[in-house]
């Protein structure tokens, strides 16, 4: 991935101590992760980093814009992104998985890659529902999915009138059934 570096911290030369970093985060990231929640986007992420021999803790704060697919017109819609959250990297030559909060390095490393982390905290900040403004869905599209879902309607009744055609059938063969029945009965 070509943006690794873009989003890396060199942490190793750095004395025990504070320091902060921008990062400009663009549409390669999400280009990078194949566009599949968020289309394009633009934010900045800022990182305050604490440095200590056994530990980085980290303040990210990224905020922004990204365009999403609207849940309601499936036009590109423009949502905010405002997230900020902690990070803890500790350093042990046990690795155990990040679960959220604490990220696992070997001491022999001296990078820190926060691609991953930038993306996925983008993507969690996101509303559930991703959706245009009051009035700031296309028409057209609404318009389309409303004689959509009558078709769909008319077409789940018709199926409903069939079911019924079917049930009298049943009905129909009972009482053939039943009269067959009777004149077996009778011709014995
Ligand atoms: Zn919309």
């Amino acid at each position: 991935m070509e943006q690794i570096r873009l989003y890396t911290i060199a942490y190793k030369g750095l004395k025990n101590g504070s320091y902060d970093f921008d990062f400009q985060v663009d549409n390669a990231l999400f280009e990078a992760y194949d566009r599949v929640e968020i289309k394009s986007g633009s934010c900045q992420a800022h990182v305050d980093l604490k440095r200590s021999e056994t530990m980085l803790e980290l303040s990210v704060a990224i905020s922004g814009e990204v365009i999403c697919e609207c849940d309601r017109c499936l036009e590109d819609c423009p949502i905010a992104v405002d997230y900020s959250g902690e990070l803890v990297v500790k350093f042990s030559d046990e690795i155990d998985d990040y679960d959220g909060e604490v990220m696992w390095m070997s001491p022999s490393e001296d990078m820190l890659d926060l691609t991953q982390y930038i993306y996925e905290s983008i993507v969690l900040s996101l509303p559930y529902r991703r959706v245009h403004e009051e009035g700031g869905c296309n028409p057209e599209m609404l318009a389309a999915f409303t004689e959509m879902s009558e078709e769909e309607f008319e077409r789940l009744e018709a199926e409903a009138e069939e079911d019924e055609v079917v049930a009298l059938d049943d009905h129909n063969r009972e009482l053939l059934e039943q009269l067959k029945k009777q004149m077996e009965k009778s011709t014995k």
